[in-house]
């Protein structure tokens, strides 16, 4: 998927791509076309990745011209892409019609998070392939550990720029993107809609069930209701790290407004109302949250629902400057202790590699520059200057081979 190929939108075009499938058959009528254009369009957006009206050799002459005059097919436009020369992981870098930037992480087969591991229908490890998608450009709530925290919040991506990145990352690979996990830029339960109008769309048209998608939250518990109420099948991960709220109140503001008891009230409902284990995410901090009340509290929260526990190492956010307690953050020296401690209380645990971390991918790192004042059209320059960055899909990734490489570590973005 190259994004927007149509061309620079036009505010008086209509952008199709990330429009489901009724409401491209509404939209077709509109132009006076019968419904079923709108299946059409929605096989050639979707499930074929078309990037212009013009190939869509199925429809008309006539209505596809007519199309090319109303509406543009505006994803995302590819601006680099980082392999990770350690593990295959690849960073994109994607510009918005805006001019804003986001990171999309895909994540090869030999060493990915592993959401479906214990499912029947799993696809197996050397056919997977995940990918991390961002949600948000930065996001408003200010994590101290993340780097996507320091950046604030600019604005809610739309579910053709969610999409987009998973449409790029298909094309790219000429693979088919079998997980997708939503713990990129950003919080997706405050773009609640547009994220699960996205997650439709990729069940629906691109043949990915919501139950190979995990979608991460801060703890942003009117969104997990809203998940419980309708009960959505995607699965829920809560980035939990302390089971005190003092504690967790200095780690994640967000604590402030839904506090411990909330939190678990509202994973109990989505619990109740899915029968889908829920996922607790937590990083351990030196002399932070890795003291023996932390975890004696820990244990405690996350007995309360059956679920399982991602122990993610702590990836260094120093690139993005952080201030006040980010700045003092180190990584517990009694991680494995406590992943024992965790495991003879009966808990599940997974430890997640880091994959990605050499090209700052991994879990909690992505963030792009703050937007400049465009000069002469040019996109702002993304923050990192690895070297092995190209200005396009060429590089080969390392697993593109399809070989199996033994590693069966977790990792996620
Ligand atoms: N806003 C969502 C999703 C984005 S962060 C959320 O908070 O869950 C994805 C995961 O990375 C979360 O579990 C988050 O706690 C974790 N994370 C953030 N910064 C990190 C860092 N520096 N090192 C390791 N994990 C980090």
């Amino acid at each position: 998927m190259e994004g927007d190929v149509e061309g620079t939108p036009q505010t008086a075009k209509v952008n199709v791509l990330g429009m489901s499938r009724e409401e491209l058959r509404t939209f077709m009528t509109t132009l006076g076309e019968r419904p079923f254009r709108g299946d059409q369009i929605y096989r050639w957006l979707y499930a074929r990745g078309a990037i212009s009206f013009g190939s869509m050799t199925d429809i008309a002459r006539a209505s596809r011209e007519l199309l090319s005059r109303t509406a543009v097919i505006a994803g995302v436009v590819p601006v680099s892409s980082i392999p990770s020369p350690a593990d295959g992981t690849i960073k994109f870098l994607f510009g918005l019609a805006d001019g804003l930037r986001i990171e999309s992480v895909l994540i090869p087969p030999s060493a990915q998070f592993d959401p479906d591991e214990d499912r029947a229908d799993a696809p197996t490890r050397r056919e997977r392939l995940t990918l991390c998608v961002s949600t948000q450009v930065g996001c408003p709530l200010a994590c101290a550990f993340c780097a996507t925290g320091t950046m604030g919040f600019v604005r809610n991506l739309t579910a053709g720029e969610i999409i987009g990145q998973v449409l790029h990352a298909r094309h790219a690979t000429g693979r088919r993107i079998t997980n997708i996990v939503f713990m990129g830029m950003g919080e997706p339960l405050l773009n609640y809609e547009r994220v699960m109008n996205a997650a439709d769309i990729m069940t629906d048209g691109m043949d990915i069930g919501a139950r190979h998608m995990t979608l991460s939250t801060a703890g942003w518990c009117d969104g997990i209701l809203r998940m419980a109420a309708e009960q959505r099948r995607v699965k829920l991960a809560v980035s939990l790290h302390s089971a005190s709220d003092e504690v967790r109140t200095r780690l994640m503001p967000v604590t402030r407004r839904f506090p411990l008891a909330q939190l678990l009230d509202a994973v109990r409902r989505y619990y109740a109302a899915t029968r889908v284990r829920v996922t607790y995410e937590v990083v351990f901090f030196d002399d932070v949250n890795d003291r023996p009340e932390d975890i004696r509290k820990l244990i405690r929260f996350v007995r309360a629902v059956p679920s399982k526990v991602n122990v993610i190492p702590f990836h260094p956010i120093g690139f993005m400057h952080p201030e006040g307690l980010g700045a003092t953050l180190r990584p517990s020296p009694r991680t494995d202790a406590i992943v024992e401690q965790l495991r003879a209380a009966n808990i599940t645990v997974m430890v997640r590699s880091s994959a990605g971390e050499d090209i700052a991918a991994a879990c909690g790192q992505l963030a792009v520059a703050a937007p400049r004042r465009r000069q002469g059209g040019a996109i702002p320059r993304h923050r990192s200057t690895l070297p092995h960055e190209t200005t396009n899909h060429e590089t080969p990734p390392l697993w593109a081979t399809r070989r199996r490489e033994g590693n069966t570590g977790e990792t996620s973005c």
